[in-house]
């Protein structure tokens, strides 16, 4: 099954919650700019990225398949 992982940029604030769980998938720039490195969850990593998603104060991570 494919999730696919979305970032409400209206809502990031980009204080890297998501990066300190999974660094290789969520990077947050100087800026504050929030990247991800992939735009469904790799194999082997949902339950990172529900870490990632829940841990995100301002609820600005989606997931949906
Ligand atoms: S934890 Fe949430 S607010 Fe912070 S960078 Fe990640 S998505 Fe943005």
């Amino acid at each position: 099954m494919t999730v696919q992982i979305t970032v409400d940029r209206t809502r990031c604030t980009g204080q890297a919650m998501c990066e300190s769980i999974a660094p290789d998938l969520f990077q947050v720039d100087d800026e504050g700019m929030l990247s991800l490195s992939a735009e469904t969850v790799p194999d082997g990593r949902l339950d990172d990225v529900e870490q990632a998603v829940a841990c995100c104060p301002n609820e600005a991570l989606r997931l949906s398949s």
